[in-house]
């Protein structure tokens, strides 16, 4: 009992470093209520199909889904929000789940940042 109490005080510390705003944004994330075309397509009353929710944003014809969009996508203002929060890229982990070990990572306001830059600007 002790263990899990100290387990979920570990976890509401992590969030508890990070302003509210920022902490949204991640739960945003993680929770799929962000409006990224994988999500905001499947709302609409006619079902699109999960493989035709593809990016507005590059000419790769992916899913825009939160791993694309965070980690791959090629538009030059997703490559620019990349480099602007590089410290966020240092480490690969050849995992692969790359966004599960990409959102994991230990500087959350940092990873709350790139991530909120990131959803605004598929608005
Ligand atoms: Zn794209």
């Amino acid at each position: 009992m002790i263990g899990n109490v100290q387990q979920n005080q570990l976890c509401l510390h992590t969030y508890d470093t990070i302003s509210h705003h920022l902490s949204r944004t991640l739960s945003r994330l993680r929770l799929s209520g962000h409006n990224l075309n994988i999500e905001q397509i499947r709302q609409q009353q006619h079902r699109v199909p999960y493989e035709l929710r593809i990016c507005t944003k590059c000419n790769w014809h992916c899913v825009q889904d939160e791993e694309h969009v965070l980690l791959d996508c090629l538009s030059a203002d997703l490559a620019n929000l990349r480099v602007k929060h590089y410290q966020l890229f240092r480490s690969s982990t050849g995992s692969s789940n790359r966004l599960r070990d990409f959102i994991s990572q230990t500087d959350t306001e940092g990873l709350a940042l790139f991530v909120y830059d990131c959803l605004e600007w598929c608005a």
